[in-house]
C-alpha cells in the first residue's frame, strides 16, 4: 500500500492525530506520508485517515 497527498491539504492535523506513524508535516506545511509502502501495521490506521480527511486528498494506492 503507497499513500499519495494530493494538492489541497488545509493542514487539519487530522492524519498525523488518527496515523502518527504514517503522517507528518512536511516542510511546506501540508501532510506528507513517512513511509513509502506503508508497513502493515499502519495500513488500518492509513486507510482511516483517508476516509477521514476533511478534503479527500489522501489517496491509498494498493500494489498489484
Ligand atoms: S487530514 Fe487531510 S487536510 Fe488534514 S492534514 Fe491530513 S491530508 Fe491535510
Amino acid at each position: 500500500m503507497v499513500v499519495i497527498i494530493n494538492d489541497g491539504c488545509i493542514s487539519c492535523g487530522l492524519c498525523c492525530d488518527l496515523c502518527p506513524d504514517e503522517f507528518e508535516f512536511g516542510p511546506e506545511g501540508t501532510a506528507v506520508p513517512i513511509h513509502d509502502p506503508v508497513p502493515e501495521d499502519l495500513e488500518a490506521c492509513s486507510e482511516e485517515a483517508a476516509e477521514s480527511c476533511p478534503v479527500s486528498v489522501i489517496e491509498i494506492q494498493l500494489e498489484s
